[in-house]
């Protein structure tokens, strides 16, 4: 692990030539928001940026993505494990990825998932700008985000970058760093240590008091009935949730019905046909068809079940899915809050 420094003016240098001889995906502006996109040019980079529409998850799991090709007689594989460099990751957005790099290598690992991600080197950068519903400072505070191969903090002269390993390491060739003074490294701690306080959202309580009480609540079925009452069942919450990553899978075959194609596609718990399952002979089953359930199979996933494996709660607080929302009752820190006073 290195500290280096660079100039603000050399930053832009550094991007230039880095997005010159790499492909690099980061945060540029689209309309009034941001999205995680190719960057081809300094000036594209924004990492003022508050929150993106979508996390950085697509980079690894597209919406849609082709896993096998076949053409009558075989399967051909379809990984891409083209390299990127994914350049100003927030650290809620890294640990949400850390998250999916544990959730995707366990048991059967996915190949299509870990490949890419092994490609990749993710460079992580500070808020420079809260978005109006994070509350990423008062959860999963237990956790440090790993995973990421070098950060860099925006501090009064320029920016100070800390490379994690090899990959983050290899960057460095491509600006004029300097070695860090002790000022410039504690400047960037503190950078980013005042700016857990600056959340407009708060959580009131610990994530093992939150996972007890919201497990204790499983069977309260008039509470959940409630906090569901006005949900379309659009699936906004999971699409924009750096932590959710369930898929549905198709064959897509050509006009010559011999040759085609296993895509899987985002799927969402929250709706309507998300639990629906055949049971043979034209009969079916949806073992989760009220909206109360699936609103609270979410909530169980985000922090309860989750816990244990992840080592706190499968919530990032980015404020994603309360923004996404057109109902407004996807924020987990109204509906926790309500459960923990019940
Ligand atoms: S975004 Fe809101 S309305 Fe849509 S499924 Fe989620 S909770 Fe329901
Ligand atoms: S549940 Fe909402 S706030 Fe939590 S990580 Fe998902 S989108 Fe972000």
């Amino acid at each position: 692990m290195n500290d280096y420094f660079i100039s603000a003016n050399d930053f832009d240098a550094f991007v230039s030539k880095m997005v010159s001889e790499r492909k690099v995906v980061g945060p540029k502006a689209k309309q009034t928001k941001f999205v995680f996109g190719d960057i081809n040019s300094s000036e594209e980079l924004r990492l003022d940026y508050d929150v993106t529409i979508l996390p950085p998850k697509k980079v690894f799991t597209p919406p849609c993505q082709t896993l096998v090709t076949f053409d009558g007689t075989k399967f051909d594989g379809a990984v891409d494990n083209e390299p990127v460099v994914l350049f100003g990751v927030h650290f809620y957005d890294i640990k949400g990825l850390d998250m999916t790099d544990q959730l995707f290598s366990e048991n059967n690992k996915d190949i299509n998932y870990t490949a890419k991600r092994k490609a990749s080197t993710i460079i992580g950068s500070n808020i420079q700008n809260v978005s109006t519903r994070a509350f990423w400072g008062t959860i999963g505070t237990e956790t440090e985000p790993q995973g990421h191969d070098g950060f860099v903090t925006k501090i009064g002269s320029g920016y100070h970058y800390q490379s994690c390993n090899q990959k983050g390491e290899d960057l460095i060739a491509y600006g004029n760093f300097q070695a860090a003074t002790p000022e410039q490294v504690e400047e960037a701690r503190k950078a980013n240590e005042e700016m857990m306080t600056k959340c407009p959202e708060k959580l009131s309580h610990s994530s093992e008091a939150i996972q007890k009480k919201v497990r204790a609540s499983f069977k309260n079925e008039k509470l959940w009935t409630q906090l569901a009452e006005d949900c379309f069942s659009c699936g906004s919450c999971n699409t924009t949730c750096p932590t959710c990553y369930c898929f549905d899978v198709q064959d897509k075959w050509n006009l010559n019905q011999v040759s085609g194609m296993r895509n899987r596609y985002w799927d969402s718990c929250l709706t309507e046909d998300f639990a629906k399952c055949s049971l043979g002979g034209g009969l079916e089953e949806n073992f989760r068809e009220k909206r109360g359930e699936r609103f609270r199979h979410r909530f169980m996933r985000k922090a309860a079940y989750l816990n244990e494996k992840l080592g706190g709660p499968a919530c990032t607080g980015c404020g994603r899915c309360s923004s996404s929302c057109t109902a407004d009752i996807a924020d987990p820190v109204t509906v926790i809050n309500k459960i923990m006073e019940v």
